[in-house]
């Protein structure tokens, strides 16, 4: 069943999980490229001697990366909540209304 707005009937509503996963997800990808960011990829030669040992050990510097993104991941999310979402579910990313989820509510449709 789509979740529909209240207020303009628009079916693009972001749910307060969906938008901590977008986040989580933006903040492990931003962790991880910082990570592997410090390492160049090209030596003097333009070659690399071990070519799937340098890419583990830079898939590993990504890891440590996101790993210690993680408490900036988690306070993005805290504010991400706080300030778009204000206490409430769902935010219309159309007309940008707030409202919650209202499981006895039963559309026309429905029945
Ligand atoms: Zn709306």
């Amino acid at each position: 069943m789509t979740t529909r707005c209240l207020i303009c009937d628009s079916s693009v509503v972001l749910s307060q999980e969906e938008a901590q996963a977008i986040a989580l997800l933006i903040g492990l990808l931003d962790g991880f490229l910082k990570g592997i960011q410090g390492e160049s990829s090209a030596t003097p030669g333009g070659a690399v001697a071990n070519p799937l040992g340098h890419t583990v050990s830079r898939m590993i510097k990504g890891i440590s990366g996101a790993v210690s993104n993680w408490a900036d991941t988690q306070a993005f999310i805290r504010e991400h909540r706080k300030f778009h979402f204000m206490g409430y579910d769902r935010l219309c990313l159309r007309c940008g209304a707030l409202f919650d989820d209202s499981p006895n509510v039963e559309s026309p449709l429905d029945g």
